[in-house]
């Protein structure tokens, strides 16, 4: 797995962003920090704010990274790494639901750190797609939004995808939404069932389909871009073809919809008996979803779910969906013509089960 954090000091006394630089130095800019001493335990750098060591790392891991840094927790997290597609800043770790499998579990927590995000999108390669999660980043909807729109103004050239539940777009938003800034923002929703009820069980929250029915008919109206998100369950799985049938119908103006297996980690992991579905056996929702989806011009897509476990009809369905950063491929894919296409494993995913499931394309 590559590693988001590392340990380290500084001379700073408040979290500050930096962005590292060992190449180059003629060309610094006011947030860059630049190499001055590396050893077999680390690096060190001198910037605005002073010195900075970071344990564990070289100077060609991180060059170019943007970093937070915490001298309070003694560490330094790689917001967004050089040369990577997959940066996702996590803005908040609260959230209003509880879902049952739950990759992250919510905290009732926050701390507010967009002032420094902010300052990170801002140091960002050009052209970069990035990611925001939480928790539910629209619990703090102003601040994400006015965050999002300054840099997008500072930075025509990043977009962004933003990975929320949808309930708390309300009328008031759409015309603030509806500006052209926000043709770079995509919204990843989750939809779990056409039954509000089933929905609702997933989510653990009463009213949530509701609210998020709303939440989709404002964006629709404020002309939003959706990826819609359905995490592939043992209770959901008979209800895809239902599902597909109210996306085709209600939600047609969805950019694509991609159903997920699931993650072995967080709430999932300790449920993972009774909420995994080894899709290997049990296809036939999955397809007929699917068929019922692309029939009615939604694109649909599979997250997830290594190459070779899926039919060979749908496989071009099957995306390289999980980041680089917490990938893995058994070492039975060593021969697998398809490695670069496919999605393999979360890095926590069973080595067993995981080597057990691959047969090389
Ligand atoms: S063998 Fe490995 S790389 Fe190839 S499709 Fe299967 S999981 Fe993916």
């Amino acid at each position: 797995m590559i590693p988001l954090t590392f340990p380290a000091i500084s001379e700073a006394q408040a979290p500050y962003i930096t962005r590292l630089r060992s190449r180059d130095i003629t060309e610094l800019g006011d947030f860059d920090s630049r190499l001055v001493d590396q050893d077999d335990s680390g690096v060190a750098y001198v910037g605005a704010e002073g010195l900075l060591a970071i344990d564990g790392a070289t100077a060609d891991m991180l060059e170019g990274d943007v970093l937070l840094v915490q001298p309070g927790g003694k560490r330094v997290e790689r917001i967004l790494r050089a040369g990577s597609l997959h940066n996702t800043l996590l803005v908040t770790e609260r959230c209003d639901q509880l879902c049952v499998m739950c990759s992250q579990p919510p905290k009732k927590s926050h701390v507010d750190r967009f002032a420094l995000l902010e300052q990170a999108c801002l140091l960002a390669e050009p052209n970069l797609l990035i990611g925001i999660s939480g928790g539910e980043p629209t619990l703090f909807k102003d601040q994400l939004l006015s965050m999002v729109e300054r840099v997008l103004v500072a930075r025509p050239d990043l977009s962004f995808h933003i990975l929320t539940n949808g309930q708390h777009f309300a009328e008031d938003d759409i015309e603030r939404l509806s500006a052209p800034i926000y043709r770079k923002v995509s919204w990843g929703i989750p939809l779990y069932a056409s039954s509000p009820e089933l929905h609702d069980e997933i989510v653990g929250k009463q009213g949530a389909f509701d609210a998020l029915q709303d939440g989709f008919a404002n964006l629709l109206i404020a002309g939003g871009r959706v990826e819609l998100r359905t995490a592939l369950l043992s209770s959901n799985l008979d209800a895809l073809p239902d599902l597909a049938s109210f996306v085709t119908s209600r939600l047609r103006f969805v950019e694509a919809w991609s159903i997920m297996q699931l993650e072995h980690i967080g709430f999932a992991k300790g449920r993972w008996n009774k909420l995994f579905v080894d899709h290997r056996q049990q296809f036939g929702p999955l397809a007929q979803a699917i068929d019922w989806a692309l029939l009615h011009g939604v694109r649909a897509q599979l997250f997830n779910f290594p190459r070779c476990t899926v039919p060979q009809a749908y496989r071009s369905l099957a995306l390289a969906s999980i980041s680089d950063w917490k990938r893995k491929y058994p070492s039975g894919c060593a021969p697998c013509r398809e490695r670069s296409q496919c999605s393999g494993f979360f890095e926590w995913h069973p080595d067993e089960h995981a080597g057990m499931i691959v047969e090389p394309l």
